[in-house]
């Protein structure tokens, strides 16, 4: 029997990748990283020098990224490998230039239709989680359990610090909180696919559980609903 489909949404640093990870090691599932897409199109356009508001210019550049995802290959606290035109630039895109543009380029209708297709064909058999900000409601509109991660802004400023900080990154508070209310209002204000929960979403606040509790939690209600196996006694 094929593995399920769980599609993770929230804004960033709400916690959408620790999740997304535990849940896909506890079931063996793959774990696909969206944000990581975007971010590797808007590393390429600042390296190339491409305007981010040039909406042709980064989606024919979002259409020929040879973009490489893979299980770690150094074990330095990442979660996957990103190899564009096989350099590894898993840490570049975690950037503070990265972070300031990835909004930007996002918001594009060309590079959201070639990132969509990538996500698409990242679906494999043994089963998948995939985190982002419209996974739910627009990339794969029907996984079998959608989730949606809230925190507040200072939760999240503070979590964003925190990883910072154990990389040995400068991580002022304030600026990581102006950033991330930017980024909101930009992912959950474009015309197309804004950041939103699915309808039937099930919401998850992160700031008043720990890890533990948020994975037992959504493997209960795995549980719960698991598919009948079909033939004699299943
Ligand atoms: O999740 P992460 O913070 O790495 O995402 C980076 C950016 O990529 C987001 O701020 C958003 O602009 C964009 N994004 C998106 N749709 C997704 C995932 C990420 O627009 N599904």
């Amino acid at each position: 029997m094929p593995g399920r489909i769980i599609a993770i949404d929230g804004p960033a640093a709400s916690g959408k990748s620790s999740l997304g990870v535990a849940l896909a090691r506890r079931l063996g599932y793959a774990y696909v990283d969206s944000g990581a897409l975007y971010r590797a199109v808007t590393l390429l356009a600042l390296r190339r020098g491409v305007d981010v508001q040039d909406a042709a210019a980064l989606a024919s550049l979002a259409a020929q990224t040879r973009l490489v995802v893979t299980r770690p290959t150094v074990f330095d606290g990442r979660q996957y490998t990103v190899l564009l035109d096989g350099e590894d630039v898993t840490w570049d895109l975690r950037s503070p230039e990265v972070d300031a543009n990835v909004s930007a380029v996002s918001a594009h209708p060309g590079v959201r239709r070639a990132v969509n297709e990538h996500l698409r064909r990242s679906i494999v058999h043994e089963g998948t989680v995939m985190v982002g900000r419209d996974i739910g409601t627009v990339v794969l509109p029907d996984a079998d359990l959608k989730i949606y991660l809230t925190a507040g802004p200072e939760a999240r400023a503070e979590r964003r610090a925190a990883e910072l900080s154990a990389r040995g990154k400068a991580a002022d508070y304030d600026t990581i909180l102006r950033a991330l209310r930017r980024r909101d209002a930009y992912d959950g204000g474009r015309a197309t696919d804004p950041m939103r929960p699915a309808a039937d979403a099930m919401h998850l606040a992160t700031d008043e559980m720990d890890l533990e509790q948020e994975v037992e939690l959504v493997l209960r209600h795995l549980a719960a609903t698991e598919r009948p196996t079909g033939g004699a006694g299943g």
